[in-house]
């Protein structure tokens, strides 16, 4: 089933949350002014859906056409599929879709739920399948939990328990969890989050090597909001001051698991350190991957951005800020021809398609790299005032309006207003979390570039090295 934004809203508004922001438990959480932005950008993701076909494939398990992402890839098409609704997403929305997270934990739980089947004869797959089907009839929005606290680094699982989500108490009829996610994008807004750990784990470490679904409104489950000073600027109101008053930053929680009892049938992989390994490293080659097409969306957001920008300032013919501009549409093309090319040169996996694996990390690597690069652009191309510009609400004092409204035009096919509009979206995408939310959203590059040194075949380039300048080969 398809349903529309408006009746996600409906749904969410339905439900019974533990939701806290600055303190204080909210109660009508989907109307907070902090939450409301990513129920509208999940809102967007239903809208878009119905707009375009491809982004609403048929679905063989339900018989009917679902979301593109809660749909199981099983071709090169389907993910590219993906890959352009969610870049459309990220340049109309201007930040994340949040439900990114939830389709790289299905296309990871579908093979490996059912390699554990055929390892161990278990009927993990079938009870996944359940839940997929009920996912795809209801048109869930879905979000993946991995990052644990950790605590001390340093320190192994075992030796520092209650920072990783762990199993207190196995039952007949399912099993209570301890544990807190942090940095979780949208969780609070979802219907459905997959739990999956941070990490792989060593033999003893059987405990935390789960995988399971909670549903927001499980018993003992808190979600903090972050805080940063553009969730304050949020609650101070205002129409435009935000820079993007209806879609925002990207927002995150900590969800905390007191004593969650989560029944077996939402429990995919218990204790099993093989299982956990494969849908980490399906999740990771699948969320760096999309992420290369995410970002060419953002970056498609921040190229319209800076090229209003020239225009409000009357610079649109200078060649050296033109040049810059390019500079940008070169980035999105590249991490998009990433996303691309991992999808077409991926491999299949359990009756899954997931992308290239060496191809994935490095659209993670060079999407980072592109994305600090973008930012600079914008940043010269806007000149200091995103970060100096009165607000708002000075523009419309009775007192400094006036001036306000007098020194802030520039170019006279733009009001203040509509310049200032511009500066404020500006100020947004260089100021929010977006920039953090890039380098480390689906792992630190630091994590990429570790895969990229065990996958690649560095034999093989050593060797036409030695080829072409005479040494001796092993
Ligand atoms: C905006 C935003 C949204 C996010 N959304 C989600 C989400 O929806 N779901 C989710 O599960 N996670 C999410 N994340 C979490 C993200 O995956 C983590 O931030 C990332 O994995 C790094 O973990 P950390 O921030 O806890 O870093 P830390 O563990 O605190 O590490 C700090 C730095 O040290 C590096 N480091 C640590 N240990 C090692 C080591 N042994 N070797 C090399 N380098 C190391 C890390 O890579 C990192 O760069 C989000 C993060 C951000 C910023």
């Amino acid at each position: 089933m398809l349903i529309s934004g408006k009746e996600y809203v409906e749904r969410l508004s339905g439900y019974e949350r533990e939701i806290y922001v600055r303190g204080e438990r909210v109660e009508d959480f989907v109307n907070h002014p902090n939450i409301k932005p990513v129920v509208n950008s999940i809102a967007m993701t239903y809208d878009l859906a119905k707009k375009r076909d491809g982004y609403s494939p048929y679905s063989e398990l339900v018989g009917e056409r679902v979301n593109r992402l809660n749909f199981v890839n099983k071709t090169p098409e389907d993910l590219i599929a993906r890959f352009d609704y969610q870049r459309e997403l990220s340049m109309r929305l201007a930040t994340c879709n949040y439900r990114c997270t939830g389709s790289d934990a299905i296309n990871s739980l579908f093979p490996a739920t059912k390699e554990l089947d055929e390892r161990l004869g278990t009927n993990y797959h079938e009870r996944f399948l359940l839940l997929l089907k009920e996912i795809q009839k209801k048109d869930y929005a879905c979000t993946a939990a991995l990052t644990d606290t950790k605590g001390d680094r340093a320190k192994r699982p075992k030796e520092a328990r209650d920072m990783y989500v762990h199993v207190v108490e196995k039952r007949e009829d399912g099993i209570v969890v301890s544990g807190a996610k942090i940095h979780q994008s949208g969780a609070f807004a979802a219907d459905v989050n997959f739990i999956l750990p941070t990490q792989t784990f060593k033999e003893g470490e059987e405990e935390f090597a789960i995988a399971f679904a909670a549903k927001p409104e499980d018993e003992g489950i808190k979600f903090v909001l972050q805080n940063t000073g553009y969730q304050a600027k949020f609650r101070e109101g205002g129409e435009f001051e935000t820079g993007n008053p209806l879609y925002g930053d990207r927002i995150t929680c900590t969800v905390i698991f007191d004593n969650v009892f989560i029944p077996w049938e939402r429990v995919f992989v218990f204790e099993d350190l093989k299982a956990i390994r494969n849908i980490l490293t399906n999740f990771a080659i699948s969320h760096r991957c999309v992420g290369g097409a995410c970002k060419a969306g953002f970056v498609d957001s921040m190229t319209g951005a800076a090229n209003l920008m020239l225009k409000a300032n009357g610079l649109e013919k200078v060649p050296a800020l033109r040049q810059r501009v390019g500079e940008m549409v070169g980035v999105s093309e590249a991490a998009y021809a990433i996303s691309i090319g991992a999808a077409t040169k991926g491999y299949e996996s359990y009756g899954t398609w997931l992308p290239n694996p060496l191809m994935a990390n490095s659209g993670k690597v060079i999407g980072v790299e592109g994305f600090n690069k973008v930012i600079m652009n914008l940043a010269e191309i806007a000149g200091g005032i995103p970060v100096t510009a009165p607000s708002e609400f000075d523009l419309k004092s009775p007192e400094v309006g006036k001036y306000v409204e007098k020194y802030l035009q520039a170019s006279p096919n733009f009001s203040t207003e509509e310049r200032m509009k511009i500066i404020k979206f500006i100020e947004f995408w260089i100021t929010s979390s977006h920039l953090l939310g890039a380098i480390h959203g689906g792992g630190s590059p630091a994590a990429a570039i570790i895969f990229l040194q065990m996958l690649a075949d560095l034999k093989a380039k050593e060797d036409a090295v030695k080829d072409a300048i005479g040494l001796k080969k092993d």
